[in-house]
């Protein structure tokens, strides 16, 4: 038997909602698919205003636009995140302030932001690792305080909650992913959540190419124009008919991978009793979305020999991120302290095979290799 690490999820629908947008003749952006999808958003999270972008990435460039971050600008960003949370301000010119993650969760530990602000900081960006809140009354209460903006990068976090608020709608930007690998998809795909409303108005001009087409075609002002920067971040509507007809199997989706991911918890716990392993620790104010699980090894070394053990039989557990302070593009510009709990996670971290159809039957095999190989350690 062999398990691959992912497959995506496919509701059926849709090659025949993409078939719709054709014959409609519609497959450009912000047409009946992107306006059902916002619909949805809107609806079920209750968000103030959402805008499909063609990914995550393009999602986290609109924030820093919309933020106008200039060159000098310092945002505070975790280092133990995917590239692109960084890049979007970089592109803009920002210093990048790396914050570390907590001893025993990825996320970014808020009681150490504080430290790293200084009078050019614009913004806090944090990443909901494993659709895990962070701590977000502590964030908040510094961002007052200092009057900072805070952009959530809830990419894998979509309906999963901080106490009782759905993630992305914290901040006065959040911003999620379709990607093949996420929880819901549509092989490249993002959303732009705005909360803050001075930012309305401004995102759906910067996501239409700096023009004021939305408002035109809504019947707010009588020809449409240059008005601002912009670039095109709207995702076509083939993409909005795919991310469609997995939005409708939501429900179906979250509550398999959230049993997956207790499954694992509960299979692995033992070894977690006898230290052999770290498993997720989910703050009791936060929830989970199923989309990963994660254990943490002991060191480098037994983590590559795990990986090594389970691919020889068949089954493909992966690593990821590497540490951003420390990658070949920022390594010589980094300034700050060492950051020990991002490290750690960098070099311990290992993901398990966590897919829609994942087998009960496969995923026992997973776990019984995973007790043979600690067997004798
Ligand atoms: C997947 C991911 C992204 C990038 O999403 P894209 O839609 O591929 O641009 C950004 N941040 C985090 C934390 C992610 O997991």
């Amino acid at each position: 038997m062999k398990i691959p690490f992912n497959k995506p999820y496919l509701s059926g629908k849709e090659l025949y909602y993409i078939s719709t947008t054709i014959h409609n003749g519609r497959t450009a952006g912000n047409n009946d698919f992107t306006k059902k999808c916002h619909a949805f958003f809107q609806d079920k999270f209750q968000f103030n205003k959402t805008l499909f972008t063609t990914s995550c990435t393009d999602a986290l460039e609109m924030s820093a636009l919309l933020m106008k971050i200039q060159p000098g600008d310092e945002v505070i960003i975790p280092s133990y995140t995917f590239v692109s949370t960084a890049n979007a301000f970089v592109l803009r010119g920002a210093k990048i302030v790396f914050a570390d993650s907590y001893v025993n969760n990825p996320n970014i530990d808020s009681s150490g932001i504080e430290k790293l602000i200084t009078h050019k900081t614009k913004a806090i960006v944090v990443v909901h690792y494993a659709g895990v809140a962070c701590n977000m009354d502590e964030v908040l209460a510094i961002a007052e305080k200092y009057k900072l903006f805070i952009v959530e990068d809830a990419a894998q976090a979509i309906d999963s909650y901080y106490k009782e608020k759905p993630l992305g709608g914290i901040g006065d930007l959040g911003t999620f992913s379709f990607h093949e690998t996420k929880n819901i998809i549509c092989g490249e795909g993002g959303l732009l959540v705005v909360n803050e409303q001075q930012f309305t108005k401004r995102a759906e001009i910067i996501w239409e190419k700096g023009t004021n087409r939305a408002a035109f075609f809504r019947g707010e002002v009588n020809k449409y124009g240059w008005v601002d920067i912009g670039s095109s971040f709207l995702a076509s509507e083939i993409l909005a008919a795919f991310l469609y007809a997995q939005l409708e199997h939501m429900e179906e989706i979250q509550t398999r991978r959230k049993e997956i991911w207790q499954n694992y918890y509960d299979g692995l716990l033992p070894l977690a009793t006898s230290e052999k392993i770290a498993l997720p620790h989910i703050p009791e104010y936060a929830s989970q979305n199923g989309h990963l699980f994660y254990i943490t090894c002991n060191s480098l070394e037994e983590r590559s020999l795990l990986i090594k053990y389970l691919r020889d039989r068949g089954i493909y557990a992966v690593f990821h991120y590497l540490s951003l302070h420390k990658s070949k593009f920022f390594e010589n510009q980094y300034t700050g302290e060492a950051l020990p709990n991002c490290d750690r996670f960098a070099d311990n971290l290992l993901r398990l095979p966590l897919f829609y159809e994942l087998t009960n039957e496969a995923q026992q095999k997973i776990i019984a290799d995973i007790f043979d190989f600690y067997k004798d350690r």
